[in-house]
């Protein structure tokens, strides 16, 4: 059920619609939009009785659901979100770029990333301090010291830090020092640990698991919601499939698939989609054409010495490169889509 009030109603008929949706043993789920309100309604077993709701003062119209998911969706919120992350905005327009090592290795390996990354003006780094390794013998992570020197790389350098956490007590580490917590490829459907962020306050990167559908990722992205966080951001960073000449395979139809079902804002990462450092680039490009709201990019200051994911890593001076180069595309597709009248790109982008 959701809950559409007019663009009139005040915050007590909106609080009234909250306070029956309580009673009822549910749980409502305000939403502002640009025109209006839209409330979800989620713990319900079986379908609601828009009775309840529709000669309430303020309500426009109560409707039945009939898709998997709720709160992703466009019919609770039309416009796109834009979700802030520290002091700044994932999915506002602007192009966001994440960039930064892997993983966190050393406080003079994060900040040579760091240095190049804020003065290419990006707003936000990356770096892993848990890491998610195939192998178990393999480097896996600094832990909270690797989160301490993500701290200070935003003390330092003013960028807003985006990094994962493999568990619970990963998401209370990441929230205390981080802006915004990366839920991994291979924990999307980790269930309890993504009810687990739906608790917290801080915005959450969601990545596409290796092999999930769109419902299926949809779906993630609402077991986070459900539980009240709606600061969620996607990522698409490449499936499995049969093709074997590059680590994932980066699936940029799921921009416009996203974009046609959810208000959700989605990035795209060419390193994990890629593997390989020549083609990070020409993804990254695809990722800013196809409409993404952002990227997220590993660098490292010597990938030949990195401990994890060396072979996709950009040098410093190869971001710097690529960082041009996303502005001058950036702009460029601004241009085209203020002049384009003969091709319909709206749903590409709005
Ligand atoms: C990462 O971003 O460091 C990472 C491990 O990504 P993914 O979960 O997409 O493999
Ligand atoms: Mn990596």
């Amino acid at each position: 059920m959701l809950i559409v009030m007019k663009p009139d109603a005040t915050q007590s008929e909106i609080d009234r619609v909250l306070e029956i949706i309580g009673k009822l043993g549910y749980r409502g789920h305000a939403m502002p939009g640009e025109t209006r309100t839209a409330i979800g309604i989620t713990g319900n077993k079986g379908s609601v009785d828009p009775a309840h709701f529709e000669n309430l003062p303020g309500v426009a119209d109560a409707i039945r659901v009939t898709k998997p998911y709720k709160l992703i969706s466009k019919d609770l919120r039309p416009e796109k979100s834009a979700i802030k992350v520290g002091n700044a905005y994932i999915g506002d327009g602007s192009l966001a770029m994440i960039a930064g090592p892997c993983a966190v290795e050393s406080a003079d390996q994060v900040f040579k990333v760091a240095e190049v990354v804020a003065a290419s003006g990006a707003r936000f780094f990356r770096g892993g301090a848990f890491k998610p390794r195939t192998s178990p013998y393999a480097f896996q992570g600094k832990g909270e010291d690797g989160l301490k020197i993500l701290a200070e790389v935003r003390d330092r350098f003013g960028l807003n830090i985006v990094t994962e956490a493999m568990d619970e007590h990963g998401v209370d580490l990441v929230e205390k020092y981080g802006d915004c917590i990366q839920i991994g490829a291979r924990n999307m459907q980790n269930f309890s640990l993504l009810k687990y962020a739906g608790q917290t306050r801080k915005p959450i990167l969601l990545k596409r698991g290796l092999s999930a559908t769109l419902d299926e990722f949809l779906l993630a992205a609402e077991y986070i919601m459900s539980e009240g966080n709606y600061d969620v951001i996607l990522c698409e960073r490449g499936i499995r499939t049969f093709a074997d000449h590059a680590r994932n395979t980066l699936d940029i139809s799921i921009v416009p698939a996203i974009r046609r079902v959810s208000h959700l804002p989605v990035i795209i990462d060419p390193s994990h989609a890629s593997g390989h450092n020549y083609m990070v680039e020409p993804l990254a490009k695809a990722g800013v054409a196809v409409g993404a709201d952002g990227l997220i990019i590993e660098v490292h200051p010597c990938p030949e010495e990195a401990l994890c994911d060396g072979a996709q890593a950009l040098t410093p001076d190869q971001y710097r490169s690529l960082s041009d180069m996303i502005k001058v595309l950036q702009s460029a597709l601004n241009a085209s889509e203020s002049d384009s009248t003969t091709f319909n790109t709206k749903e590409l982008t709005a």
